[in-house]
């Protein structure tokens, strides 16, 4: 099958995009196209403009300081996994962005076009709903932050309107003893994962594990996000309390079975991720890594 027809415009500034979106209500961002190109060419997306802001290079940057990391519209996810800084920063990006696709797609593929796109099954709207990050977006009015809690408000459907432009994703910093770790499984290496988890694991002074949190990809209609620290009241990562934070999790997840697996296999998933991704994040929060990644 062929793409719908569109028109398609390739501006040079950003108020040239912004006013393109603004005149077109059924137009669409084109970023690295690892999405949108095959929506297109299965007609599941018949945009009437294609609005390709690969022009716009001033929106290829990934920037670091103690407070996080902000990722442009145009860096890839190639340029956000190979930061140093970001990774010292703020670790789960990198540990996320490499189960993403095949190093081919991350090549082209934008990070923020991944979170536009909200797809339950990918990595990093659940890595940003875990994180807490915000989306930095631009219209012909003016500019406005989303909150990740108000991002994904269906499957594949986000917060950021068909007259916006997103310009930025904005990752808060790991804490302080912090540790973060995500795993999944797919069916093979660079699939989208049949269930993924990610999880942020912080310890207090002598080590004791204060909060735990993680967060769920493929498992329920937008990404999830748990809180898992009643299970480790006693503040240590011992079995039992890693169980009973696999039990709450299979509790609290909502899969659907599809050809690729049935709903209880993905369940089953969840528990014994959560067990793995808690336990390797609380082992970095207490034994930092030497090369400068907490
Ligand atoms: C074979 C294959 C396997 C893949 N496997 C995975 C995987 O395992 N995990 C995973 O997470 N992803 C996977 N992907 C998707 C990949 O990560 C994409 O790069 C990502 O989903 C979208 O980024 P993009 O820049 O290509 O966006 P595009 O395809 O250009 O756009 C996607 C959507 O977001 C909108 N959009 C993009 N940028 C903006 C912006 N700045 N402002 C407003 N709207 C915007 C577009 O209009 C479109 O609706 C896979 C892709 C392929 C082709």
């Amino acid at each position: 099958m062929k793409p719908a027809p569109f028109s398609y415009v390739r501006p040079s500034t950003l108020d040239e995009a912004l006013a393109v979106l603004a005149a077109d209500p059924h137009a669409k961002v084109l970023a690295g196209g690892q999405s949108l190109v095959p929506l297109l060419s299965m007609r599941l997306a018949q945009p009437s403009t294609l609005v390709d802001i690969n022009g716009l290079s001033e929106l290829a940057y990934v920037r670091t300081d103690e407070n996080g990391v902000r990722i442009g519209a145009l860096a890839r996810h190639v340029d956000v996994e190979a930061d140093v800084d970001a990774w010292r920063v703020q670790p789960l990006l990198r540990q996320a962005l490499r189960l993403v696709a095949h190093p081919t797609i991350r090549n082209r593929g934008t990070t923020l076009g991944s979170v536009v796109h909200a797809d339950a099954a990918a990595e990093m709207p659940a890595v940003v709903s875990l994180l807490g990050a915000q989306v930095l977006v631009a219209s012909t009015d003016g500019r406005r932050t989303i909150d990740a809690a108000d991002l994904f408000i269906g499957p594949l459907e986000c917060a950021v309107g068909t007259h916006e432009l997103a310009l930025e994703l904005q990752v808060p910093a790991l804490g302080r003893r912090t540790g973060s770790a995500v795993d999944e499984v797919a069916r093979r290496h660079g699939d989208y994962a049949l269930c993924g988890v990610a999880a942020v694991v912080s310890v207090g002074g002598s080590g004791a594990i204060e909060t735990v949190r993680a967060s769920y990809l493929s498992v329920s209609l937008t990404p999830l996000v748990l809180d898992l620290s009643e299970a480790f009241v006693d503040g240590s990562a011992s079995d039992a309390n890693l169980e009973a934070a696999a039990e709450i999790a299979t509790a609290g997840v909502d899969p659907e079975t599809d050809i690729h697996a049935t709903a209880d296999y993905r369940r089953h998933l969840a528990g014994v991720l959560t067990r793995r991704v808690v336990r390797d994040a609380y082992t970095r929060a207490v034994a930092p890594d030497p090369e400068g990644a907490r």
